[in-house]
């Protein structure tokens, strides 16, 4: 076979081959018809879920959609996105104190958590939020600092076009399974090891 026809048996195939795959997402697009306030969840080890989570907010901010953002665990520490966000309209709640290995009192962080949890009580049943972060709140049910029931409950009777991101390691299986979308984010390697500190405008 000559070279020329070689390239041009592989060029069909080619052809071929991205037709069907079109013909094949095509047909995913149009079963895919379902339009509702999703759950996503982002959790894992690896460095990417908070930054995951404020990308969807920039993005929804970006269509004009309005978004509230609870942090949990960071109450006192700097945040590039706040200052960003803030300033996009995107109103933050959160947790006044410190937390455990700062404070090293645990009534208090969780009177703080709960307070934290009542103001999220508050955004998902706000109809004209149409995104919500709950940034780090997973370490709230493993530590269990707020009911799991509640959560579940909250989070189902939220109003159906909103759409709600958690962030945090360890995410419990319970909000796993109600989750329509969920990223595990898996640590190769982090600066962090090899001694390197946390860096403004990366890490917060
Ligand atoms: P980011 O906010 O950068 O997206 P994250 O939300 O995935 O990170 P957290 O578990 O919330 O990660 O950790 C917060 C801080 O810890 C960030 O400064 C982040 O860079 C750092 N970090 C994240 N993953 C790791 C890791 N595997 N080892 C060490 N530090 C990490
Ligand atoms: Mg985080």
């Amino acid at each position: 076979m000559t070279d020329e026809k070689m390239t041009g048996n592989t060029t069909e195939k080619h052809k071929q081959r991205m037709q069907k795959l079109k013909e094949k997402v095509d047909s995913r697009i149009d079963s895919a018809t379902d339009e509702r306030g999703l759950l996503i969840v982002i959790t894992g080890n690896g460095k990417g879920k908070s930054t995951s989570g404020f990308g969807t907010v920039a993005r929804a901010v970006g269509h004009g959609l309005n978004a509230a953002v609870a942090q949990f665990i960071k109450g006192t520490w700097a945040c590039g996105e706040r200052n960003l966000l803030e300033n996009a309209g995107v109103k933050f709640s959160v947790m006044g104190t410190g937390f455990t290995w700062n404070t090293q009192d645990k009534e208090k962080d969780i009177a703080a958590a709960k307070q934290v949890w009542l103001k999220c009580k508050e955004l998902l049943s706000d109809p004209s939020l149409d995104l919500v972060l709950l940034d780090e709140m997973t370490y709230m049910l493993s530590y269990k600092y707020l009911d799991l029931d509640d959560v579940i409950e909250t989070l189902n009777n939220r109003p159906k076009h909103q759409h709600v991101i958690i962030t945090g390691r360890a995410c419990h299986r319970a909000i796993i399974e109600l989750a329509d979308t969920v990223s595990e984010v898996q640590s190769i390697k982090h600066a962090f090891d090899n001694g390197i500190k946390a860096q403004k405008g990366i890490d917060w």
